[in-house]
């Protein structure tokens, strides 16, 4: 008899972006002239930069000749992108990482939710809250997250986020977490960790013999110069942190795949008997396995974004997307809203009016401007009471979508 893997009976039934899609087709069905626009899903919608898409048709054809055909790659990743990576995202801010610390993935996603295979079931996960349910979810699969009551796990620390603290995260009272997801920027508040704040962090983790699993896929959107772009800026941290990355909102790459993940060798875990396992090993071990490598087209795809043209059109994409969020920022405060982020990252996280809830503001702002945003709450229990603007739409629809709500507010 084939035995299903219980816990993913556990899962909640919908994910949140097909709960979304179902009232926003709900609403069309019933006013088919309407012209809805989306400031909700976290997908870009700029074209890739003409650099990139010169290397991809470049590999193409280089695929398509006896000489330059390529077939599997190296699981974790060609060294061509794995030296661009070293240094230009890390040699420039004072971080020394070897190249077999690099892995080439097909997106944060993939990492980020596998990666937990490595660790012991009976873990003690820790997440700040609201978050990418990614992490949470990856957890469930394998039973580590317990029962789920009133809206949150019982065998998960949340670790609220919210107006109230400054979205600075305190430290675990009581029972030390073994596992801490952090993601800055954050999906989906769009606030910020200073390294102050960071160093926190590291030193709980080197103090509880912790694993932080810190996903910088929002770094290229950081504006302030004293905000780390990478958790290794923080001395300790390379003992204890893994690090996910990814090019899908760096340079458009949500439908391309690629990606990495920073896997230092001095990073262990422990056996019950004590003995100290590096992680790097276990994961290069876990890749051989599992994955296959990403795409050649993809990764020398990558790699021109670290051209001198490629860096230059990226960060006019980025600039773009900001600019959007600063309208989007601009806008909704003068209209009263108390609104946060948006200032190092893509995403507006803003305060439902009158303490309407999540969902019930969701959908007076659907019906009332025909805008679309993300519900809080399906970030998790802290993010109640709020709701997510993505600055990933052009600027005619951001703008559009202001005046909408302009006018739905002052009516
Ligand atoms: C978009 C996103 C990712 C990256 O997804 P890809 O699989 O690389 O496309 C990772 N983490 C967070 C928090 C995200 O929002």
């Amino acid at each position: 008899m084939a035995l299903v893997n219980i816990h993913f009976l556990n899962l909640q039934q919908n994910y949140l972006f097909a709960d979304i899609a179902k009232k926003v087709n709900a609403f069309k069905v019933m006013h088919p002239k309407a012209d809805v626009i989306s400031l909700g899903i976290g997908d870009v919608t700029q074209p890739l930069a003409p650099a990139v898409v010169e290397a991809m048709h470049k590999a193409a054809h280089e695929m398509g000749t006896i000489k330059g055909f390529r077939g599997y790659g190296p699981e974790q990743g060609y060294d061509f992108l794995r030296e661009a990576i070293l240094k230009n995202d890390f040699l420039p801010r004072g971080v020394h990482l070897s190249i077999d610390e690099v892995f080439i993935n097909d997106g944060a996603k993939s990492d980020t939710g596998n990666f937990q295979e490595l660790l012991h079931w009976d873990n003690f996960i820790g997440v700040t809250d609201p978050i990418y349910p990614v992490y949470i979810d990856s957890n469930v699969m394998i039973g580590r997250c317990g029962n789920y009551r009133d809206g949150r796990w019982t065998n998960v620390r949340y670790l609220p986020t919210t107006a109230e603290n400054g979205f600075i995260p305190e430290l675990p009272k009581g029972r030390p977490v073994d596992v801490i997801y952090l993601c800055y920027p954050n999906n989906p508040t769009g606030t910020v960790i200073t390294k102050q704040e960071l160093r926190k962090w590291v030193n709980y983790a080197l103090k509880n013999d912790a694993l932080i699993l810190y996903d910088a896929a929002y770094q290229a959107y950081i504006q302030d110069p004293d905000i780390p772009h990478s958790i290794y800026e923080i001395r300790g941290a390379r003992k204890c942190a893994v690090e996910f990355h990814s090019f899908s909102k760096t340079a458009g790459f949500t439908g391309v795949r690629c990606g990495y993940t920073i896997v230092p060798k001095d990073v262990t875990v422990s056996t019950f008997e004590g003995e100290r396992i590096p992680l790097n090993q276990l994961w290069l071990r876990r890749q051989c396995t599992k994955f296959n490598g990403t795409s050649y087209i993809s990764q020398r795809a990558a790699e021109a974004i670290y051209t001198p043209e490629g860096k230059q059109q990226v960060q006019t994409t980025i600039d773009y997307y900001m600019d959007n969020a600063h309208r989007m920022l601009t806008r909704l405060r003068s209209l009263g809203y108390e609104v946060y982020g948006g200032e190092n990252a893509p995403y507006i996280w803003m305060r439902t009016s009158e303490g309407m809830g999540s969902w019930q503001f969701f959908e007076a702002l659907l019906y009332g401007a025909n805008v679309v945003c993300t519900p809080g709450v399906g970030f998790g229990p802290s993010g109640e009471g709020y709701v997510r603007f993505t600055a990933f739409n052009s600027h005619e629809k951001t703008e559009e979508a202001l005046t909408r709500i302009e006018n739905w507010t002052k009516q």
